[in-house]
């Protein structure tokens, strides 16, 4: 199993240090609690995107790249601004940002966005990340490009292409200098309920045991299943679904809440047709 697995339920470790599973049944990160997380199915989230688009008769992928970059710089910007700015003087120095980019990017294959390589890097400059199996690309483009403005203090821009059978993301500094607006979305939470969740944990990292046996990690290529389904699960922050959505309402006005509703009562049908592991790519 090696180091990158716990000793007695096998979770990965890179999702024991992105989250925390709370006995109020909340999951929250780690280094940011206000930031919670979810599994999900990858090709539900594929599925509302592409029926939306579809409804409204254009290309959405740039109002998701933008949620998803407020979203990233909501995450990113405290965490290299805590204890009095440290950690981002440390993950900013020249000789171990490169390493720091490439640490995300294996905490992105724990989430289960495919197998993701930093291949190429100029420290506040430029940024590529080469993916196969890749999560939908206008999400992880848009946090990749939300962290890197974190990261580089500067407006930058996005863009990805599809090359065979891989998906390569490049991150640029500049060119949006024009952008404004900056706090028309804030990331919104959901209200936590109270609530217990005791759970059995596992005894060597205190993750709840039902996760190891409910989620196969495959690390190598970063894509994570439901075992009961053979279904592929990513592991997302709910602020970064809420700023998408958020984005899309407020291009695209209130009547996409209605249609998010009516896809998923879509996709739920779809799902219910599938005979369990049958519908995996
Ligand atoms: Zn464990």
């Amino acid at each position: 199993m090696g180091l990158e697995r716990c000793g007695g339920c096998g979770l990965p470790v890179y999702v024991r240090l992105a989250a925390r599973w709370n006995d109020d049944g909340t999951v929250t990160g780690r280094f940011v609690h206000s930031t919670r997380v979810v599994q999900i199915y990858s090709d539900e989230l594929d599925f509302i995107f592409d029926g939306l688009a579809e409804r409204i008769g254009f290309d959405i992928n740039r109002i998701i790249v933008e949620g998803e970059r407020k979203a990233g710089l909501a995450f990113t910007a405290p965490l290299l601004g805590r204890w009095r700015g440290l950690p981002g003087a440390v993950a900013r120095n020249a000789l171990v940002s490169r390493f720091v980019f490439g640490f995300v990017a294996r905490a992105g294959k724990s989430a289960g966005f495919g197998d993701l390589r930093v291949t190429g890097y100029r420290r506040n400059e430029l940024l590529e990340i080469t993916v196969s199996d890749s999560f939908n690309p206008a999400i992880l483009a848009g946090n990749t490009l939300g962290s890197f403005e974190a990261f580089a203090r500067k407006p930058s821009r996005v863009s990805w292409e599809r090359r065979a059978d891989t998906v390569v993301i490049t991150v640029e500094a500049g060119g949006w200098e024009d952008r404004s607006d900056e706090d028309r979305l804030k990331p919104r939470l959901p209200v936590v309920l109270p609530g217990r969740y005791t759970v059995e944990r596992c005894p060597r990292c205190g993750m709840p045991a039902d996760l190891g046996r409910r989620y196969d990690f495959d690390l190598k290529r970063g894509i994570a299943t439901e075992v009961s389904s053979g279904r592929r699960i990513v592991t997302v922050m709910i602020d970064s679904l809420n700023a998408v959505f958020k984005e899309l309402e407020s291009e695209l006005g209130e009547e996409v809440g209605d249609m998010i509703v009516a896809l998923e009562s879509d996709y739920a049908a779809c799902v219910a047709d599938v005979p369990a592991g049958t519908d995996d790519d």
